[in-house]
This record gives C-alpha cells, sequence and structure tokens, in this order.
C-alpha cells in the first residue's frame, strides 16, 4: 500500500530521466532530510551517499552556513537581473572568486542556472566566436560517443548518448562524434598506453575529414562520468593537446563534475595540465544546494566576444541569481578555508583509491579504476572474456539494488557501478563505503551462482 504522499506524486509529478509508469507501480522513495554524508527516507532508512546527490554535494549535506547565506541574501535582495545594465555583489564576487580559482588565462564567468544551460551557452559563443573572427563555416562541433553534456537540445545533442539522441531527433545538425577513450570496453588488444593514443587520434582525423577551416571546437569531459567514470589513459591528454595545438578550433572542457575539487585540484584542468578556451561549471560550483551553472571564459574568446562583439544576444533570467550566486561563494570559501580539496588530493582519495582496488579481486570485478573521489567497478561473469554478467546491461541495476538495501548508493552505467562521494567523506565512512560494496558484490555473485 503506498503512502498519500506516494499517491499524490504517482497522479500530478512527471519525473525526469524515469520510466514514470513503473516508478508509480512500484512507488518512489521519499527522502527527508540529510547530514554529513548520509541521507534518510520517509521510512526512517539511512543511506551513506555514494554519488553525493548527482556528483554535486561536495561539501556534504548540512552546512547550516549556505543556509544562512541563502536566508540573508533573499531578506537583502532576493532577486535582480544582469540584463539592465546592473549587476549584484553576489554575482560579481562569486565571478571573481571563480577567475582566481581557475587557469590563469580564464578570467570571466557567464552564469546560467544549469550545466545543460551552460554547454548550450557554449555552442552559441563558440559559433559567434567564429562569425566575429570573419571565419562563418567553422560551426561543426567535434563531442565524443558516449559523453555526457546535459539534456537540452544543443547540450543532448553535443552528448554522445544514443538513448537520449533516441528521443527527439537528435543530434541537431552541426555535431560530430568521435570514439571515447574507453580501454576496458573498447581497447580490442590494445595497451593502455596504445589505445590512448589510437583514440586521441581519431580527433585529428575527423578534423582533416571534414577540414579544419569547417570546425568550431571540440568538447569533452576530462573524464566521461555519467557515461561510466571512464578515465583516458595516461597517453589520452597528451596527443589530444598536441593536436589542438596544431589546428585552430576551440576547446570546451566540460568541468560540470571534476570542477571543484573532484580530482583533488579546483579543477580537472588543473589536473590534467589542460587549457581550455571555454569551461563548463556547475554541480559541485554550489554544492548542489542552489541551482547555478556557468562558463569559465578565456581571454582569448574574451578577448573576441566582448572587446569587439558588441552584444551578446543570450542570457537566462536566473543567470547570476543573486541568491545562487551567494550561496556558491560561501561554498566556494568554505572549501578553501577549511583546505577540504588539499584534504582530497592529500589524504581522503588516496585512501579511497587504495581500498576501492580491493574491489579488483571480486569474482565479478573485470577491473576497478578511479581518480580523486571518482570511481568505477566494470562487473563481469568471466574476468577474461570480459563477458558480462547478463545481456542487455541488467547486472548493474541488480547491483544497484543491493546496494540500496545494504544502506548504499552506488550507480549503475550499464555494467559498471560509479561512486563519487562527497569530498569531506572521512576515513571511518570510507571503510564502511568498501565494506558496503563487498557485501554487494557478494550477493550479486550468489544472485548470478558465480564463485
Ligand atoms: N555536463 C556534465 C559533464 C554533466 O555530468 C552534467 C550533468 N550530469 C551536465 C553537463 C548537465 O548539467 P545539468 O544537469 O545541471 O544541466
Amino acid at each position: 500500500m503506498q503512502t498519500e504522499l506516494q499517491q499524490k506524486n504517482n497522479a500530478h509529478h512527471f519525473q525526469p530521466f524515469s520510466d514514470n509508469k513503473t516508478l508509480a507501480e512500484k512507488g518512489p522513495r521519499i527522502i527527508t532530510k540529510a547530514e554529513g554524508v548520509y541521507f534518510y527516507d520517509s521510512a526512517g532508512n539511512k543511506f551513506l551517499d555514494g554519488m553525493a546527490g548527482l556528483w554535486c554535494v561536495n561539501i556534504g549535506y548540512g552546512r547550516k552556513e549556505l543556509c544562512d547565506a541563502a536566508a540573508e541574501q533573499m531578506r537583502e535582495l532576493p532577486y535582480y537581473n544582469l540584463f539592465f545594465q546592473t549587476t549584484t555583489t553576489p554575482a560579481t564576487e562569486l565571478a571573481a572568486k571563480i577567475a582566481s580559482l581557475a587557469p590563469d588565462h580564464m578570467n570571466k564567468v557567464f552564469f546560467t542556472g544549469s550545466g545543460s544551460e551552460a554547454n548550450d551557452t557554449n555552442f552559441r559563443m563558440v559559433r559567434r566566436y567564429w562569425d566575429l573572427k570573419g571565419k562563418p563555416d567553422k560551426k561543426i562541433f567535434i563531442s565524443r560517443k558516449n559523453a555526457y553534456h546535459g539534456s537540452t537540445v544543443a547540450a543532448a545533442s553535443l552528448g554522445g548518448m544514443g538513448y537520449m539522441h533516441e528521443q527527439g531527433d537528435l543530434p541537431i545538425e552541426g555535431i560530430v562524434h568521435i570514439d571515447q577513450p574507453y580501454w576496458f570496453g573498447e581497447g580490442d588488444g590494445l595497451s593502455p598506453e596504445e589505445f590512448g593514443i589510437k583514440a586521441a587520434q581519431s580527433l585529428e582525423a575527423k578534423i582533416l575529414e571534414i577540414g579544419e577551416d569547417k570546425i568550431g571546437a571540440f568538447i569533452a569531459e576530462p573524464f566521461q562520468g555519467a557515461g561510466g567514470v571512464i578515465i583516458p589513459p595516461a597517453t589520452y591528454w597528451p596527443e589530444i593537446k598536441r593536436i589542438l595545438a596544431k589546428y585552430d578550433i576551440l576547446f570546451i572542457l566540460d568541468e560540470v563534475i571534476s570542477g571543484f575539487g573532484r580530482t583533488g585540484e579546483w579543477f580537472a584542468a588543473q589536473t590534467f595540465d589542460l587549457k581550455p578556451d571555454l569551461m563548463t561549471i556547475a554541480k559541485g560550483l554550489s554544492s548542489g544546494y542552489v541551482p547555478i551553472g556557468g562558463v569559465i571564459v578565456s581571454d582569448k574568446v574574451a578577448q573576441v566576444l566582448i572587446e569587439e562583439g558588441g552584444d551578446f544576444n543570450h542570457g537566462f533570467t536566473y543567470s547570476g541569481h543573486p541568491v545562487a550566486a551567494k550561496v556558491a561563494l560561501t561554498n566556494i570559501n568554505i572549501l578553501d578555508e577549511e583546505g577540504i580539496i588539499k584534504q582530497v588530493k592529500a589524504e581522503s582519495s588516496p585512501y579511497l583509491q587504495k581500498r576501492w582496488q580491493e574491489l579488483a579481486d571480486h569474482p565479478i570485478v573485470g577491473e576497478a579504476r578511479g581518480l580523486g573521489m571518482v570511481a568505477a567497478i566494470e562487473l563481469v561473469r568471466d574476468k577474461v572474456t570480459k563477458e558480462r554478467l547478463e545481456p542487455e546491461s541488467k547486472g548493474g541495476g541488480v547491483c544497484r539494488d543491493f546496494a540500496i538495501n545494504n544502506g548504499l548508493v552506488m550507480r549503475p552505467c550499464g555494467d559498471t557501478m560509479i561512486i563519487s562521494p562527497p569530498l569531506v567523506i572521512n576515513e571511518k565512512e570510507i571503510d564502511e563505503l568498501i565494506e558496503k560494496a563487498k557485501i554487494t558484490l557478494d550477493q550479486t555473485a550468489a544472485h548470478y551462482q558465480i564463485g
């Protein structure tokens, strides 16, 4: 028997990325409160949030300072726009703070309400840039298969997920997709180093096929998040850098997941030594407490769009929303002042990754990989042939259900189980996460009568 709230939900709420019919039959779990790295449901169950919500609650749940910042800002100035030759203190202070943390050559920030809006903004900025440069033919975007860049029309088209393109006749024109650097799934007998070079060279092959004079930009996540925490082999980014240096095309780095500490640096651009022209941010910017995203713009692009561009006919009612900006600024200041990202780099991420590797020995794990505060395991029936647990990647869902029953959120991406916990997770909580993951793997193996 479903509760009154569940019934109300079934009657009126159309939920994102869900089969709403099946969800209504089952009844959604109602999440009621959260603290630190844990959240609770209406039945009183407690969960260790191995996904930091949707990769966003970097600072952990329950930080009163963020609530106070929102309340104070709402009392003082709940809203004003940035269109009428005006700004607000939080929007300006936040832009300056982000610029101080971003790579040196990036000093301007354009605010949006989400990561998707930020990538749609990139789409328009790149095309405007080339128009202003007198090269209106340079309009094609190169992205990667199995990339995730958001759910709006341009962002979903930039993304490389087939199941998203199937709905709404995507991708829109002018976007092409090259191979992803997914060694476990597509390495095909090559060493990781050889495969990294090969995957990167598909960028150069595509540039040569289409013509440099038609390509506007290459967009990529530093590591693919929603695609399954796919961390490129060590040779991949250096080879991409070599190619980007050779051709006159812009480089968009989508840091929506990786930004604000996830890799142990403020940005993965610093971790991988990359020099993007545009950088997409959202999620960890406010630790998910309020919706906000943005684009960090390099001096090279700003010179054209701002110094020479005149009006930029683009923006959102909630661009730089003062309450969101104030909360984001407070969030970043806490990450900074409490040394949370330094702590991730020096202590918690080495510890998480060391313990995560223990899972590699499990009979149904084909690979355990990770970086900073993200990690993945590949579920297999056979470690040598990499045969999966069952067809159509159903094993991931089975494993997820065991994890949830054990009080742990791990997310399935096909046959890959992934985690991205709050950055504040401590050693004791990491131990709990690993123990729960091990029990979950044992139950999944028993379900498939393996081991
Ligand atoms: N880019 C990346 C890399 C993402 O992971 C996401 C969200 N998961 C987005 C963009 C889209 O962000 P939003 O959901 O805030 O629109």
